[in-house]
């Protein structure tokens, strides 16, 4: 549904994906714009469940605009899993555009996960590993449990050997590239270049490599990139494409 990092696109989204599986769709991440394009693949009635794997702004914004959405054309509240301190940060929110507390409640059953912990939502038994970023993030490996097959997604990470162990052997890696070249103090990184998330996607064996959260304007370098340190089959996540896991 959307792929752009931070900073948006030209006409599209931020980080916003649709899995679906025989036993539901999930909404993976929710960045701005989504909420308007998601209308292009979807319906609020078949959204069975919504996952963010942390609180910036291109992962969680259009929770805003979609609450609006389901309220006006969905049947029922959706549950909605946040990450720890995720509640909170939602109701502060509500405050600080004068809400009441109920803002969210009519749209969404909000339930904390804990990382811990294994979550299980539309046919998915979803495990997860803290990623390297700037604020508490997960990189998050999804099984259908129907098929055994597994979509890895690094949500935003700076290199880790902690994500790749994580995502070994996945069938379908999402993989995050926001930067074409590193300049950042290694101390001070919370994402990858091109030739990075082709390596981690490398070292943990993965079978298909798809790019995202990349800029626009550097698209096709990080692409080239990846394919050279992945030697595999790689892809940008364009909006509107479909990847099937099989
Ligand atoms: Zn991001
Ligand atoms: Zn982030």
């Amino acid at each position: 549904v959307g792929s752009a990092p931070a900073a948006s696109n030209p006409g599209s989204a931020s980080s916003c994906y649709l899995v679906t599986t025989n036993a539901g769709q999930l909404l993976l991440e929710c960045g701005h714009g989504a909420a308007s394009k998601l209308q292009l693949y979807t319906h609020m009635d078949r959204i069975s469940a919504i996952l963010i794997s942390h609180m910036h702004p291109d992962h969680f914004f259009d929770l805003v605009p979609l609450k609006y959405l389901i309220e006006q054309f969905g049947d029922r509240a959706i549950p909605l899993h946040l990450p720890p301190a995720g509640l909170e940060i939602l109701e502060r929110l509500a405050q600080s555009l004068g809400e009441k507390p109920s803002f969210w409640s009519r749209a969404y059953t909000i339930e904390t996960y804990d990382p811990q912990d294994e979550l299980e939502v539309s046919g998915l038994r979803i495990t997860m590993c803290p990623a390297r970023h700037f604020i508490p993030a997960w990189s998050l490996r999804l099984s259908n449990v129907a098929s055994g097959m597994v979509l890895g997604y690094t949500s935003d990470t700076a290199p880790s050997d902690a994500v790749v162990r994580h995502l070994t052997g996945a069938n379908l890696l999402l993989g995050e590239a926001t930067l074409q070249r590193q300049t950042t103090p290694e101390s001070d990184r919370g994402h990858l270049t091109g030739r990075e998330v082709g390596e981690l996607a490398a070292r943990a064996g993965v079978h298909r490599l798809v790019i995202t959260h990349f800029p626009h304007a550097e698209a096709e370098a990080i692409l080239a990139d990846a394919r050279e340190t992945s030697g595999m089959q790689c892809d940008l996540a364009i909006e509107g494409l479909e990847f099937r896991i099989e």
